[in-house]
């Protein structure tokens, strides 16, 4: 019998890919952005507002690997954007309220909105990386930082 495993690009056709099981990118997104573990949908993802936990506490999944970075902020920006700007200039042309109504209106709004998609954003960006096995979510990555708590604050030393 002859397996046949299709390579992408860069991975060695001598060396075939091991199967790694699949890991649906939708169910990942979804779970991430409701705060669950996207491997087990039990454990929680985030430590806080936007820190996520070091691991699942249900099933272990680590949750460290991920590289969110500034992909959370970039997103709500654009999302938000998209939704309050169309919104504003509707308003204006519509019924020219007074800059005290759009002010007291658009900031509160786009401030309220940011901060309430921030978090989903991010959960559903942490789940789409452990689908697609990025960075250290992938087992046989080799190229993954391991893992380096903070210091404790008392560790830290001043210098002057
Ligand atoms: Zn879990």
């Amino acid at each position: 019998m002859t397996v046949r495993y299709e390579t992408h690009g860069n991975q060695d056709a001598a060396a075939p890919a091991q199967a790694k099981p699949h890991r649906p990118v939708l169910t990942a997104m979804l779970r991430g952005a409701a705060n669950k573990c996207m491997n087990c949908g039990n454990g929680k993802v985030f430590d806080g507002f936007l820190a996520t936990n070091h691991a699942c506490s249900s099933c272990g999944q680590e949750f460290h690997h991920h590289r969110a970075d500034d992909a959370p902020p970039y997103f709500t920006i654009t999302i938000v954007g998209h939704i309050i700007i169309p919104a504003l200039l509707a308003v204006e042309v519509l019924w020219h309220p007074a800059l005290w109504i759009h002010m007291s209106l658009w900031v509160p709004l786009t401030i309220l909105l940011a901060l309430s998609l921030m978090r989903p954003i991010k959960g559903a960006l942490v789940g789409l990386q452990w689908a697609l096995y990025m960075h250290g979510f992938d087992p046989d990555a080799e190229d993954d930082l391991p893992f380096v708590p903070a210091p404790a604050p008392a560790t830290v030393e001043r210098l002057s």
